[in-house]
């Protein structure tokens, strides 16, 4: 058994009319969201990438297949939840994560607190790092139609 593990996550969504904005199981006040068969929440699903990946085991799709009714409109914290038990069911725990949401608009500093909290109280740790940046108005991102993400997490073996 590894006594640490390093895990990377990634993922992006299209921003569009009709949905909810949903960042770390934040609601954010918006006019467009995430396009998604869960409620794309970006951020989550990067962190639960990052955390497969730290176990060495499939991404995120695998686990929770978009072909599957039951995942349709989903929170993706119950999917969270989901994922840390499997981490706790393999003797790991949170050492700490990293995370980094880019987001042209809307600004996203305002609620960072609150995602960082969430975060906090779903994963029992409090070393979590939500960080939010533009891309300086280049490509899809920046031109507002998608938000992406990214997530770095060590698990420790307690
Ligand atoms: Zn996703």
């Amino acid at each position: 058994m590894l006594k640490y593990r390093v895990g990377i996550g990634y993922d992006i969504h299209k921003l569009v009319e009709n949905r909810k904005l949903i960042l770390g199981g934040v609601e954010i006040p918006f006019e467009k969201g995430l396009l998604g068969h869960s409620d794309a929440d970006v951020l989550i699903h990067a962190i639960i990438d990052s955390m497969l990946g730290a176990l060495g085991l499939d991404d995120i799709g695998a686990l929770f297949p978009d072909t599957d009714l039951k995942y349709k409109d989903v929170s993706s914290v119950v999917l969270l939840k989901e994922v840390f038990e499997i981490i706790k069911s393999k003797g790991y725990r949170i050492n700490n994560l990293d995370s980094n949401i880019i987001a042209q608009a809307p600004k996203l500093r305002p609620y960072i607190v609150e995602i960082r909290a969430n975060l906090c109280k779903i994963l029992e740790c409090e070393n979590i790092s939500v960080k939010a940046k533009t891309n300086e108005k280049m490509d899809a991102v920046g031109e507002m139609r998608a938000i992406e993400a990214n997530a770095v997490v060590m698990l420790y073996l307690e």
